[in-house]
């Protein structure tokens, strides 16, 4: 266990990420995203060689979900109505220069969702292999959608920079949990 990263819960906690502003005094709290891509990509390719590509993309998701859900937490207001809230969430990425998020379809009767995001922080201008990367934005987006109406979600990249899109497109399905 790494224990800088664990609450009273031995699990990470929004506090680990420290007061960067504060503690960055003269650097600040931004870097160029090549350096979140360098870390990101480094590390797929370690897990990939040491567990196989499913448990890496597995990996990705399941801690991008528990993200999804830090983030929400500490910096949405699940509170605000539907259209509120994306409204918020798009401001918020785009703010923080995540990415631009557009939601293309919303089903209130069943919760099926389509969300887009362009300008990608994982992907965009990756070249075209043939099969979608975004994992960890698939578990982050189903994190914030789980914190916010409080049921589970199954989000999957459907287009993607490497599958020859210019955004990346998600579907996120609710989870029945009974099954
Ligand atoms: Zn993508």
């Amino acid at each position: 266990m790494i224990k800088f990263l664990q609450d009273g819960n031995g699990k990470f906690s929004w506090n680990s990420i420290s007061n960067i502003s504060k503690r960055r005094n003269n650097l600040g709290d931004e870097m160029p995203v090549f350096m979140y891509r360098l870390f990101q990509y480094t590390l797929r390719d370690e897990l990939i060689a040491r567990f196989g590509k499913e448990v890496t993309i597995d990996i990705f998701r399941k801690s991008g979900e528990r993200a999804g859900c830090e983030f929400a937490q500490n910096i949405l207001d699940l509170a605000l109505p539907f259209n509120e809230f994306f409204a918020q969430l798009q401001e918020v990425l785009q703010e923080k220069k995540i990415g631009i998020l557009r939601i293309e379809k919303f089903d209130s009767s069943t919760g099926h969702i389509v969300l887009t995001i362009s300008e990608d922080l994982d992907c965009s201008g990756l070249p075209v292999v043939g099969e979608t990367v975004c994992n960890y934005d698939e578990g982050l987006l189903a994190g914030i959608l789980k914190s916010y109406t409080k049921k589970s979600y199954q989000v999957v990249e459907v287009d993607c920079w490497s599958t020859g899109s210019r955004v990346c497109r998600f579907e996120g399905f609710l989870i029945n949990e009974k099954e």
